[in-house]
């Protein structure tokens, strides 16, 4: 009886080592989550039949395959099964209590900005689209709340706004209020200036409207009703920038130049080195695959004589920062960031999740977006995923053009037949780059 159970025993054993998966997710045998969905994605055997839970899994004919189970409350099996046998994963959900925050009210309160760029958003999250403006080291602001790790910062009678506990100090100095010093204008042939001075760095937030660029500056000490606006008309296809100097704001808005061989394109390839970005269901990294698209990229730009300059030719890691000052200090016009979808948590229908999508963050390269996503679903015959906006680093920057390129799912089995395909790494480059000079010259 035990040398049959041992033969039973190493039977099992190797059928069980024929089994072939190949999962990139999950990579436990037990795994404790928070999530609603466990998502399951990889290569399997075409031929072997896949179900999990019971549902039949579709398998790609390269083998790749992706599903998301329903998780309920405590433990959850996910049985994988083909014809040759069958693997057990087991899935712990907890729900996170949620505890209510309040926000506490006291009495105004000085503070400056620690360093530049710091968020001002119009609620205490930090996430999201509620980015309202970026305060400059050194401004000084009144706090007169807190509702989290958030401070409510006082603008004006009606306007109050958002700021990280971390990234200020709340100060007993006596501040004396701003003064005006003075304001200027000057119009160049493919730009406008404006400049305002105070006394010291004041607080600010910027509206890109329907007609103009609103910057206003306000001054909350000196009165609730302080406050300096600033418009600049918009032309058709526009950059802005604002600097302060001391407690001078250069307010500049920039009208794009229509002749590609006058224009700086910056195309980066997302990830690299450790960063790996996506894993796609059959293995391959993300950041291959932008590499490969934004070299395609720049290389057919540079036959149209475009001025382009890629933020990485090789592998290597490269922090979202040097992205950013790579476009600043080459005075970029338009920055696109090349990438490959991927889909965590989502409680959908995975398979619809496929295709390209374009993001933008500020409204002036929307327009980019949109071009981009036509010519590269057409090019491509990729799905059409949409244009949508987003808040990433890399795309927030105002002084020129930036979009974010998701040119498909690397977890998507229908689209890991398109990204493996040279062919079709080639038209999608095509699509960007016909996309671009597109955008350029209208
Ligand atoms: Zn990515």
């Amino acid at each position: 009886m035990k040398r049959v159970w041992i033969l039973f025993l190493s039977l099992f054993f190797i059928i069980n080592q024929a089994f072939c998966f190949e999962l990139i997710m999950p990579t436990e045998k037990k795994n404790a989550t928070t999530n609603n969905y466990a998502f399951i994605y990889g290569k399997a055997k075409p031929a072997e039949g896949l179900s999990i839970n019971d549902h039949y899994i579709h398998v790609a004919p390269n083998g790749a395959f992706a599903h998301t189970e329903k998780l309920h409350e405590g433990e959850n099996r996910i049985v994988l099964r083909t014809l040759y046998g069958l693997l057990i994963y087991k899935y712990y959900k907890t729900t996170p209590v949620e505890q209510e925050i309040f926000t506490e009210d006291f009495e105004n309160t000085k503070a400056y900005v620690n360093h530049d760029n710091t968020p001002l958003r119009s609620t205490p999250v930090d996430a999201g689209l509620n980015r309202i403006g970026h305060l400059f080291g050194g401004t000084h602001i009144i706090v007169n709340g807190s509702k989290g790790s958030f401070y409510r910062v006082v603008l004006s009678k009606d306007k109050e706004a958002w700021i990280s506990k971390n990234d200020v100090t709340l100060t007993d100095e006596g501040f004396y209020p701003a003064e005006f010093v003075n304001m200027d204008s000057e119009r160049y042939k493919n730009a406008m200036i404006q400049t305002i001075e105070f006394t010291k760095k004041l607080p600010y937030t910027v509206e890109d409207g329907e007609k103009e660029i609103i910057l206003r500056v306000y001054n909350p000490e000196l009165s609730d009703n302080s406050v300096y606006n600033l418009s600049i008309p918009k032309p058709e296809k526009y950059v802005y920038n604002i600097s302060l100097d001391e407690g001078k704001y250069t307010f500049k808005v920039r009208k794009l130049n229509e002749n590609p061989k006058e224009t700086t394109v910056v195309i980066d390839a997302g990830h690299g080195g450790s960063e790996k970005g996506a894993i796609g269901c059959l293995g391959d990294e993300e950041k291959d695959i932008n590499l490969k698209i934004a070299t395609n990229v720049a290389e057919l730009l540079k036959k149209q004589d475009v001025n382009v300059v890629m933020t990485r030719e090789f592998d290597a890691n490269l922090p979202l920062e040097d992205r950013v000052n790579i476009a600043k200090e080459n005075n970029a016009d338009i920055f696109v960031s090349i990438h490959l979808n991927s889909i965590g948590d989502v409680p959908m229908d995975i398979h619809k999740k496929r295709g390209t999508g374009v993001y933008y963050f500020n409204n002036h390269s929307k327009k980019l977006a949109e071009v981009l996503q036509k010519s590269i679903t057409h090019s491509a015959g990729t799905r059409d995923d949409g244009i949508h906006a987003a808040s990433f680093a890399v795309i927030r920057p105002t002084e020129y053009n930036a979009v974010l390129v998701e040119a498909a799912y690397m977890t998507n089995p229908l689209d890991s037949v398109l990204y493996t395909n040279e062919k079709w790494i080639a038209k999608a480059s095509k699509g960007i780059a016909e996309g671009i000079i597109k955008y350029i010259s209208k």
